[in-house]
């Protein structure tokens, strides 16, 4: 039997009592409450005109609806084929070893960083005793970039990959199932790292390996064929193919291909500056509610406007430090499940452009985009003049007509902040075209241009400033045989989901490569 589909528009206290929503489902039906079972299928906020409503999209069944499928994992084979060599523990790394299994192959994941849990003490000392670890932050480790991160979940790359079935992964280790239906899905940095650890269990479950503290160093190559790679303590570890998950962080990865003569490109990136207000000014902004009503979720906003763009909000969230190495200040956003701080952030960035690039072009090639990175997250350390990851800040008006703060508000930022000018700090073209930004969007947005809300900078791990190639159906480097770049760091994805979706693709074209190579003639 099919169930009827309904779509409510409800109060925010409707929306979130399920004996109302079947109320609502038995009147329009005209039918007994009893008999009905109603299941969500897609959840959003309505706030663009007057009180906002959350527009619920239902499946309705009359009775019982039918079991749900078995659990994904159920489908892995007893016995296990070939190994595959992962390097990278992020949402590419392991939602590709778990693809691996279910193709029935076995996958070694091997990580530079720590398990959740002892990464928790590097984040520590990161911001509360401003020492980077350089194997684990909040880009290495367990996880990747993703695990103590905001944990959205949602990716404009619909076309790549089937996010249902990565969703579906992440509720079957612990996630709520309502990052199942909410347009806008989430899971929050207090979960992600139980999630995460889930994850692994089942991996080591099923036949995989997990190895933490095994950074890759080198590639064990044989006439333009990768037979596996080599970590720092010398050891050598051996598969039938190789996916290079390590994320747009991995700068000596992209290093050691350059220095191998392996091909990669430059890519395209964006860079900017974190802006962060109140969250009450955003919800007021937004809903038009100061207090909101307690059934909403803490108000975000996308904004646009003349190649200056937002990007990773994170409302109810904090700044985080999230240099990989000493030297650096780069900072990112991230929040708990509840969203619940008394702060908004989110990255405002700008592409960067050739012309920015042109002073590293001679010297850095194609990894001219990383130098030019690097090189502006070295001057925001700089301009402390110590030796820690206070982070350089402005009021946002101030950044406006480019003045010195001569004081700022608390911050949510814990390792701290200081009054600089951040023209000092940014490349001229990004600074100017981030000012036109802001001002557009204090135009579109009322209240947004207000004292109480502090730029700081600088954002600039947005994206992976390198291309590793790929060939469009194998998946695999055009020069390198059995080299499968994978995820964020080799320019595929942009974000959790896309990782995640583009470690199952890639596990599935190793799988369909394998089995074609045991089926051709020798
Ligand atoms: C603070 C923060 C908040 C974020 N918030 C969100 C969000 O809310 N939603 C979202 O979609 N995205 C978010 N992101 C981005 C998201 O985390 C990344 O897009 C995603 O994790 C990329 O996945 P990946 O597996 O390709 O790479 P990564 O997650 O970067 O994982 C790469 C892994 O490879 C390991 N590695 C690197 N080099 C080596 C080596 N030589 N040997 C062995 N291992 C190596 C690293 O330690 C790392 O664990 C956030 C990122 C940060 C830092």
């Amino acid at each position: 039997m099919k169930p009827r589909t309904l779509e409510l528009k409800l109060t925010p206290a409707q929306a979130s009592d399920p004996s109302e929503v079947l109320r609502v489902v038995a009147k329009k039906l005209k039918k007994k409450g009893h008999k009905l079972t109603v299941v969500p299928r897609r959840r959003a906020v309505d706030a663009r005109r007057g009180e906002p409503k959350i527009v619920l999209s239902v499946d309705v069944w009359e009775g019982p609806p039918p079991p749900p499928p078995p659990a994904t994992l159920e489908a892995v084979p007893d016995r296990l084929g070939s190994s595959v060599v992962v390097v990278g523990a992020g949402p590419a790394g392991y939602f590709c070893a778990l693809e691996l299994l279910l193709q029935g192959l076995k996958p070694i994941v091997l990580e530079r960083g720590k398990d959740t849990q002892a990464r928790r003490y590097d984040l520590r000392a990161i911001t509360q005793k401003n020492t980077v670890h350089e194997h684990s932050n909040y880009c290495f480790g367990e996880g990747g970039a993703g695990t103590y991160s905001d944990g959205k979940l949602y990716t404009r790359s619909v076309k790549r990959g089937d996010i249902k079935s990565v969703l579906q992964l992440f509720v079957e280790h612990g996630a709520t199932p309502d990052i199942l239906v909410d347009s806008h899905p989430h899971i929050g940095s207090d979960k992600l790292p139980y999630i995460v650890e889930g994850l692994r269990r089942s991996i080591l479950e099923l036949g995989g390996e997990v190895h933490f503290e095994s950074p890759v160093v080198d590639f064990k190559l044989k006439n333009d064929k990768l037979e596996g790679v080599i970590l720092a303590n010398g050891d050598e570890v051996l598969g039938e193919a190789v996916v290079l998950a390590t994320g747009h962080s991995a700068r000596d990865i992209f290093h050691l291909l350059h220095r191998r003569g392996i091909r990669i490109e430059n890519k395209p990136f964006a860079l900017g500056l974190r802006v962060e207000h109140p969250q009450p000014v955003v919800d007021s902004i937004q809903y038009r509610q100061q207090p909101r009503d307690e059934n909403l979720p803490a108000a975000s906003y996308r904004l646009a406007k003349e190649g200056v763009y937002s990007f990773c909000m994170c409302p109810g969230g904090i700044m985080v430090p999230a240099a990989t190495a000493p030297g650096e200040i780069v900072v990112n956003g991230m929040s708990p499940s509840k969203r619940n701080t008394r702060w908004a952030n989110s990255g405002i960035v700008t592409g960067v452009e050739e012309e920015d690039l042109a002073p590293f072009a001679e010297e850095f090639g194609e990894l001219r985009g990383l130098a030019f990175q690097q090189a502006v997250e070295k001057a925001a350390f700089e301009a402390s003049g110590d030796d820690s990851q206070m982070a350089p800040c402005q009021r946002l008006v101030d950044f406006i007509e480019d003045k010195e703060s001569s004081d700022l508000p608390r911050v949510s930022y814990i390792p701290g902040v200081f009054s600089v000018k951040l023209s000092t700090v940014l490349p001229r073209r990004i600074h100017d075209q981030l000012q036109i930004g802001f001002r557009l969007f204090g135009e579109s947005l009322d209240g947004f241009l207000i004292p109480d809300a502090v730029v700081v900078g600088v954002e600039s791990r947005t994206s992976s400033p390198v291309r590793i190639p790929r060939e469009d159906d194998s998946l695999q480097h055009p020069q390198i045989e059995e080299l499968y770049p994978c995820g964020e760091g080799a320019g595929y994805a942009g974000g959790i989901v896309s990782a995640a979706m583009d470690g199952q693709k890639v596990a599935r074209a190793i799988a369909r490569s394998l089995k074609a190579s045991e089926q051709s003639p020798r």
